[in-house]
């Protein structure tokens, strides 16, 4: 009996011996199979193979074996098993409990590809021309043989796009040391570079591109298989954000809108963002929570009217549907719980939904009411004379604030003032109403902040003006939806700003 010199070949022992019993990497690759099939049919022929050679590994591994199945690291068939189901089952309800669908990400060790690549040298050489394109993807094969079974157990239907993820990462233990096999060739002109490189991490792409310039012959002489190593994997979950709208009324001049915190010292007990989200956070449990609103309000502004609106994003929420009622609830909570906050309209609202309280920033008006201050007697007949004789919209150029340089980039921005009209209370004192366009500096405008807003309600009276208070009567932005009809004296001022 000659022997053949296949049979002499690293790539064969590792290929005809230490498969998982019908690895789908060689059932699905017709070539591969076709190969396996005369050899084992030459094996019977001739004397067999030595015994302790042959170790076809059976199809149930059990966790303390020290063999894995050469082309697919256990993935396909330990990591198919029911009692793995049931280890997903547990992850994915224990993080989400009323998940609606599912899609699973697979992370697979990266040396894997270096085998196939292996593979595919190896039956090009001695099978027959083949490709990539020929052999099984190891994710399509876990997806085929899991998905039916997942959806069963999960009883939720698979989906691509499903905002719920459930990520199975495999580890291989020998991964790191298989990637040295191609620092040889990735630095392979500069072996300086391959030195200073040593612990770099290959990518995905990395891998594949230096595999590309690796052939057969370099594979038999310098690769060395962890063959004892051993897969393990992590499963994890997690859902997409929770979105939970409304709008918030401040009536307090001394609560700022979000924790003010200073070098990590709290200057005040509470803020707006946590009397309204620390209650609902109780409702919605999350990893984490984001506040947003349409635009924001000084410490002693208070928001009045129909009141500002919010979003609140709920990162990784453990539970992701609610009935209304469960709204009402939390709301009361809030609303009794202090005489600074009132919220209305909260509600669940979708992703894209949420968006709209960034969206239209420059569009959206404002409605603003001001008690003001002159040095200089003035009348109401007055105020209306001079108000009468301002342009409609009103254009103002306002250079960045003195009071918020600290933190802002200085440019002068253009703004238009839509409605400016005052009512007198007494010789020195007057209310201003005014709708501008969102992200106009009011009490600027009123007193000029030095010239730095121009034209201002100082140049337009004539005197000096400035402002002991402002509230926000309406933000006028069509969210979220109003789910109360109210009628409130605040609600006066025009939302056309006209
Ligand atoms: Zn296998």
């Amino acid at each position: 009996m000659t022997t053949n010199p296949i049979m002499a070949t690293n790539a064969y022992r590792l290929f005809v011996n230490r498969l998982c019993r019908s690895c789908p990497m060689k059932e699905q690759c017709s070539l591969f199979k076709k190969f396996i099939e005369q050899q084992e049919r030459n094996s019977l022929e001739s004397t067999p193979l030595n015994h302790s050679e042959v170790q076809t590994i059976d199809n149930h591994l059990t966790v303390s074996s020290s063999q894995h199945c050469f082309l697919c690291l256990d993935v396909l068939h330990r990591y198919t098993s029911d009692e793995f189901i049931q280890q997903i089952k547990q992850t994915a309800q224990s993080t989400t409990s009323d998940f609606q669908s599912f899609c699973c990400n697979l992370t697979l060790p990266l040396n894997l590809f270096i085998r196939h690549a292996y593979l595919l040298k190896f039956l090009n050489k001695y099978v027959g021309e083949c490709n990539e394109k020929d052999l099984p993807i190891i994710k399509d094969q876990w997806r085929n043989v899991m998905i039916d079974r997942l959806e069963e157990a999960l009883e939720r239907p698979y989906q691509i796009e499903s905002p719920f993820e459930i990520n199975i990462t495999f580890d291989f233990s020998g991964e790191a040391e298989e990637l040295n096999f191609l620092r040889r060739f990735r630095y392979a002109d500069n072996p300086k570079l391959q030195k200073s490189n040593a612990n770099e991490a290959f990518t995905r792409q990395a891998v594949t591109s230096v595999l590309n310039n690796i052939t057969f012959e370099d594979f038999e002489q310098y690769y060395k298989p962890v063959i004892n190593g051993k897969t393990s994997c992590t499963i994890s979950a997690q859902h997409d954000s929770v979105y939970i709208a409304g709008r918030y009324n401040k009536y307090s001049r001394t609560l700022s809108q979000t924790p003010w915190i200073i070098d990590g010292i709290r200057k005040a007990d509470t803020s707006v963002e946590e009397l309204i989200a620390l209650p609902i956070s109780k409702l919605i449990s999350a990893k984490h929570y984001v506040f947003l609103s349409s635009g924001r309000e000084d410490v002693d502004v208070r928001t009045l009217g129909r009141g500002r609106p919010f979003v609140i994003e709920f990162r990784q929420p453990s539970r992701i549907l609610y009935q209304p009622e469960e709204f009402h609830a939390v709301q009361d909570e809030i609303n009794t719980s202090t005489k600074d906050v009132r919220v209305r309209d909260l509600q669940q609202v979708s992703k894209e939904d949420s968006n709209q309280i960034k969206e239209g920033e420059e569009e959206k008006t404002k409605c603003y009411e001001a008690l003001c201050y002159t040095d200089t007697q003035i009348d109401q007949e007055e105020l209306d004379r001079r108000l009468a004789s301002v342009a409609n919209p009103l254009v103002i150029e306002q250079k960045t604030p003195i009071r918020v340089l600290h933190r802002r980039t200085v440019m002068t921005r253009q703004r238009s003032i839509t409605e400016l009209c005052a009512t007198s209370i007494d010789a020195y004192h007057f209310r201003l109403r005014l709708t501008t366009q969102a992200g106009a500096y009011v009490k600027e405008f009123v007193h000029g902040d030095f010239g730095r807003t121009k034209p201002n309600l100082t140049m337009i009276l004539d005197r000096f003006v400035d402002i002991l208070e402002l509230d926000v009567l309406a933000v006028n932005i069509d969210f979220p939806p109003m789910l109360e009809i109210e009628n409130e004296q605040d609600n006066a001022c025009d939302t056309n700003g006209k």
